[in-house]
């Protein structure tokens, strides 16, 4: 399943994140998701919940962010969110604009616990 080794690799970041800081106590992990990824969100909360049953990442939830398909227009240089399925650039209304983002997976925080 494409979602479990994504979500062994997210695991992966966290830990090495873990191990610069000694002693700290995670609680959550926030992730962006873009729209073109073609990464299923719920499948992958699922696997990795699956993943940190049983160990010392249980506790940790991870919050999963929806990231719009973002396009640049070559014209105006505007960028833009798409909404929609509408490509056309919004500000100058040119029709052939190029994709900029939407197929990130990366983390957006880890938040700790104090201590
Ligand atoms: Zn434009």
């Amino acid at each position: 399943m494409h979602e479990l080794s994504i979500a062994k690799s997210v695991l992966e970041g966290v830990r090495a994140e873990l191990a610069r800081r000694p002693g700290a106590r995670l609680q959550k992990v926030g992730l962006r998701v873009g729209e073109l990824s073609g990464v299923n969100a719920d499948a992958l909360s699922f696997s990795f919940e699956a993943l940190v049953k049983g160990t010392e990442m249980e506790s940790v939830t991870l919050e999963i962010e929806r990231g719009p398909r973002r396009q640049r227009c070559p014209d105006c240089m505007n960028e833009f969110a798409v909404e929609n399925g509408d490509l056309a650039c919004p500000s100058c209304g040119a029709r052939v604009t190029e994709c900029i983002g939407g197929r990130e997976l990366e983390f957006t925080y880890l938040e700790f616990e104090e201590p």
